[in-house]
């Protein structure tokens, strides 16, 4: 609920209004994990609201800590029993915590570990939150950035991302920078128009990982219902209703979409709309045999890209050594449940 949300029912239910503000301060700011620890509220209070609402609070199954740089991984239960991932890197400019918006995935991509068991069910806008919330207690960290790039296609679950990203930004709350927001999509064209119209000053990047229809559709089944001109227009859209740039993610996959041909061409879709481009060598997973570009290639193709005067950033990998990669720290932990207690599909 939204602070004047909480505080409509709180009256409704004949309780003083200032409650709310305590009770919402103690949720988004104290980041407290129950009602029993609002203890300038009564007990009565404490109890009713027990019975009146339902308090998202997530168990933590696994902390990863990596030794190469410092980047930990969180395994969160949910109350269903559902497992998620969120990741946490350390950058000079903070800490940036990366959520999921779904357990699991239906969007196909063939390169993602998220999805290769499809969607089990959307994240609550109170589940994400609480990714974010449950990492700044355990690291004792503030937390600057936002990114919405974990398991799941975060505008498959529009309603609920929306709720989200005015929770995490509302001034009553953690109060995150809306700047400091990144939506990563796979490229859902009406939704990319619809994000447009909601006045957010959010960052949105788009999963691009292919410059031909033909290529795109190899990788990434949402290519065969959007072709990259229809993408493109609606990222142009984007940019003219909100004037925040998109930003390009490309996966880099050996002899797949890494030649000076694909450079070339990604530099011509990135110039119009002045994109910057996240260059990200594919991450292999066990269950495909995708292999990374050689770090030759994917100099070769961010000079290329340079050439044109478009800047790629090649993104420095982190959490290698903790299943750092979409999904893959989930599917381990359903590999190794026995099959009464996982899906029995990992
Ligand atoms: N569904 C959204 C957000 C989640 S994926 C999207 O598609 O953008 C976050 C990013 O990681 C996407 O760009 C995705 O294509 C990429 N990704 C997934 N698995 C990967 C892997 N094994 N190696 C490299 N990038 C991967």
């Amino acid at each position: 609920m939204t602070l004047a949300e909480l505080q409509k029912d709180l009256e409704a239910r004949g309780e003083k209004p200032f409650r709310a503000k305590q009770m919402y301060e103690w949720m988004h700011v104290k980041l407290a994990e129950g009602f029993e620890e609002m203890t300038n509220l009564s007990k009565v209070l404490r109890e009713n609201c027990k019975l009146w609402y339902t308090y998202t609070s997530l168990k933590t199954v696994q902390i990863q800590e990596s030794k190469i740089d410092g980047t930990k991984k969180f395994l969160f239960g949910l109350y269903d029993g559902n497992v998620v991932e969120s990741v946490c890197m350390k950058y000079r400019h903070g800490n940036s915590v990366c959520i999921s918006s779904q357990v699991g995935c239906r969007m196909g991509c063939r390169f993602c570990a998220s999805t290769l068991d499809g969607l089990e069910r959307n994240l609550l806008p109170s589940e994400m939150l609480a990714q974010v919330y449950a990492v700044t207690r355990l690291t004792g960290e503030r937390v600057s950035n936002v990114v919405v790039m974990g398991t799941g296609e975060p505008l498959d679950n529009y309603d609920n991302l929306l709720r989200f990203i005015t929770l995490l930004t509302d001034e009553n709350g953690l109060h995150i920078s809306q700047r400091n927001v990144t939506v990563s999509t796979c490229g859902i064209v009406p939704k990319i128009r619809q994000l447009a119209e909601e006045h957010l000053q959010i960052t949105l990047a788009l999963s691009l990982h292919a410059a031909t229809d033909e290529k795109r559709r190899r990788l990434m089944p949402i290519a065969e219902r959007y072709s990259i001109a229809e993408l493109m227009e609606a990222c142009r859209y984007y940019f003219e209703r909100t004037g925040r740039r998109i930003t390009f993610e490309y996966s880099l996959v050996n002899g797949v979409n890494d030649t000076q041909e694909d450079a070339g061409r990604l530099a011509a879709l990135a110039k119009p709309l002045n994109c910057h481009v996240n260059l990200i060598p594919v991450n292999p997973i066990k269950e495909r045999d995708y292999v990374q570009s050689e770090a030759g290639r994917v100099r070769a193709f961010q000079n290329m890209l340079e050439k044109k005067q478009i800047n790629g950033t090649i993104r420095r990998e982190m959490g290698r050594d903790i299943d750092g990669a979409c999904g893959q720290l989930r599917r381990r932990h359903l590999g190794s449940l026995p099959d009464s207690e996982g899906d029995g599909r990992a």
